[in-house]
């Protein structure tokens, strides 16, 4: 798939879908978009402005003037992109607990997700992307010509999440919360986000479990080379 091509990756949280879409991008070398990252950056504006999570009306409204932005990194901190609202850069703010408890309740919202999802279908007009998310495939980009999701137990969703904060905040940092903390945080989060996760039809399911990122990479990349264009599988 030269050219034009757009990518849905799909997954709940911990399935690898960020990983594995950052390293995608990155081989074919197209635009990565996070789109959990926005929904993030909205629920980090909504704690910062004091505006209650169940307030739809309200979070809609934000939503228009957030000005969110994704962008290239432009620090070397381990960063996979720069994310910034209204000019601040909030890249490692909208990952804290009090964002990962609120952003499932503000992406509920109907009036949240029609802006957001406009914002996410201008920024992959121009293809050369990778779309990561939950509902990319079936919602957000139904024509794409490649639908990945991926899958992984909650055992192994939460161990993977888990490292990721350890190597990140260091074993003795008082916010590094438990496996067993992260798994249910992780539960609670499937819940919710239950209705805005499900795979595309044509989706193709990969499941992650027993799998390293570089084996979930090359089977991806059989299907990359299998699409055409026309997003017709060969
Ligand atoms: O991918 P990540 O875990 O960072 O996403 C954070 C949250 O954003 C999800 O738990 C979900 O509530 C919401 N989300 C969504 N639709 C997307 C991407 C994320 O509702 N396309």
């Amino acid at each position: 798939m030269q050219g034009s091509g757009r990518i849905a990756i799909d997954g709940p949280a911990g399935s690898g879908k960020s990983t594995v879409g950052e390293q995608l991008a990155r081989h074919l070398e197209y635009l990565y978009i996070d789109t959990g990252a926005m929904y993030r950056a909205l629920a980090w504006l909504a704690g910062h402005e004091g505006i209650d999570v169940n307030d739809g009306a309200a979070l809609g409204t934000l939503a228009q003037h957030a000005e969110i932005e994704i962008k290239r990194p432009m620090i070397a901190d381990g960063r996979q992109y720069t994310v910034t609202v209204r000019g601040r850069d909030v890249t490692w703010d909208i990952r804290s607990s009090g964002v990962t408890r609120a952003v499932s309740p503000v992406s509920a919202h109907p009036e949240v997700r029609s802006v957001l999802i406009a914002r996410q279908r201008a920024m992959a007009q121009e293809g050369c992307v990778v779309m990561v998310g939950r509902d990319i495939g079936a919602v957000v980009l139904p024509d794409a010509e490649l639908k990945i999701y991926l899958m992984a137990s909650l055992q192994e969703r939460a161990r993977r999440r888990h490292a990721e904060l350890l190597e990140r905040l260091g074993e003795h940092n008082p916010t590094l919360p438990s496996l067993s903390e992260v798994a249910d945080d992780i539960r609670r989060r499937d819940g919710i986000d239950h209705d805005n996760m499900q795979p595309a039809q044509d989706a193709i399911v990969i499941e992650t479990d027993t799998l390293s990122v570089q084996q979930v990479l090359e089977t991806i990349y059989t299907y990359v080379e299998d699409t055409d264009e026309t997003g017709t599988q060969s």
